[in-house]
């Protein structure tokens, strides 16, 4: 029997999740967002399941880019955070790669550059975030150096939210009112919207939106809306029970000892551990599925294992499946449990855990 750890990848739900951000958003074009391997769940393999749906793609890096090509994904391709050195640019001219410019380097790269074919190109206005792009007197000047660099075409404006998953609009409101003020101006097509904005802020629909987290069926917002509701796991991490250890009350399981059994105690032991990207910080109480019922972790996570509670599950033994996150338990849970985010943790599965695409 081989190891029974898997990443189940429904590609039937991604393309539904797809549909959705652009049934919120009918008069926009959405960039799927497929960086970092498409948030764990596989570049190639999501860029294919969605290629007739999106008219383009988003990755973070020139390699990443260059990965979908030769995948054989010929669509558009943008560049997040641009080139990281002068000599992508004729990559991305040579591969029709979409260049995002947030630094004045990265500007004077590209009118320094020779090249067969101008890029498009799309000015980062610093909103809000204050991590990469322009203020809005930069961006004024950034679009005239390209138009007069002639080695730019088809300009857009796009920004990032900081706070658009927050319950509270103040500071969404906030960059909102700045990039509409420097859009009126500037006259560039806008793409604005990530996942959580995509879901709950209409007003920041524009010509292009970039959901990313949201295709692969986690919940970014502070609070569900009807939209996000709506949303399908993509991933379901499973493995099985490998062993079980009864446990006299006083006992502890795993190391440091961190849990002590105060019941006898039935412990499952479960193949998926930290080396599988299984977030070690889970703590006990940590849901998890065994044959459909829920329970929860007991015991730190181990390297290649961990340990459930199955106390109550007198049916439960070697054998058992066990849904770490996915169908039947919201990734968004685990997240929550371990001190961090969905993105995390589906970002963070290890390329030893197989993955079976549907
Ligand atoms: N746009 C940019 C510039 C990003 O960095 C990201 C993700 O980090 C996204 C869009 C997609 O964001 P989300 O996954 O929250 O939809």
């Amino acid at each position: 029997m081989s190891r029974p750890l898997r990443a189940d990848i429904d590609l039937d739900a991604l393309r539904h999740n797809y549909q959705l951000a652009c049934e919120l958003a009918p008069n926009s074009r959405s960039l799927a967002v497929i960086k970092a391997d498409a948030y764990g769940h596989g570049a190639v393999a999501c860029a294919r399941a969605l290629a007739d749906l999106a008219p383009a793609f988003a990755v973070a890096t020139i390699e990443e880019a260059l990965a979908l090509r030769e995948g054989g994904i010929t669509h558009p391709v943008v560049l997040l955070e641009g080139v990281f050195e002068a000599s992508e640019y004729q990559l991305a001219a040579q591969h029709d790669f979409w260049c995002a410019i947030h630094s004045e380097w990265q500007l004077a790269a590209l009118e320094a550059a020779t090249l067969p074919g101008p890029i498009s190109c799309w000015i980062k206005f610093d909103s809000g975030m204050h991590r990469l792009g322009f203020d809005a007197e930069q961006a004024r000047a950034v679009k005239k150096r390209l138009v007069a660099s002639g080695k730019a075409q088809d300009l857009h404006l796009m920004t990032h939210f900081a706070t658009a998953d927050s319950l509270t609009p103040d500071y969404f409101q906030h960059q909102m009112a700045a990039v509409e003020e420097l859009a009126a101006e500037l006259a560039l097509p806008l793409c604005l919207a990530n996942s959580p904005a995509t879901l709950a802020w209409p007003q920041s629909h524009a010509a292009w939106n970039r959901p990313g987290i949201m295709l692969y069926g986690a919940d970014p917002l502070e609070g569900a809306n009807d939209a996000s509701r709506r949303l399908k796991p993509v991933m379901t991490l499973s493995s099985a029970i490998i062993a079980v250890r009864e446990i006299a009350i006083g006992e502890p399981v795993g190391y440091a000892g961190r849990f002590v059994a105060t019941r006898p105690t039935r412990i499952g032991v479960v193949a998926c551990g930290y080396g599988d990207g299984y977030d070690r910080h889970a703590v006990d109480g940590t849901p998890v599925l065994v044959d459909g019922q829920e329970t929860v972790l007991a015991g730190k996570v181990s390297m290649d294992m961990l340990t459930v509670d199955i106390t109550d599950l007198p049916e439960a033994g070697v054998g058992s499946r066990v849904v770490l996150w996915g169908e039947g338990l919201e990734v968004n849970r685990v997240a929550a449990s371990c001190d961090t985010i969905s993105y995390t943790l589906l970002t963070g599965i290890l390329p030893r855990v197989p993955k079976h695409y549907h």
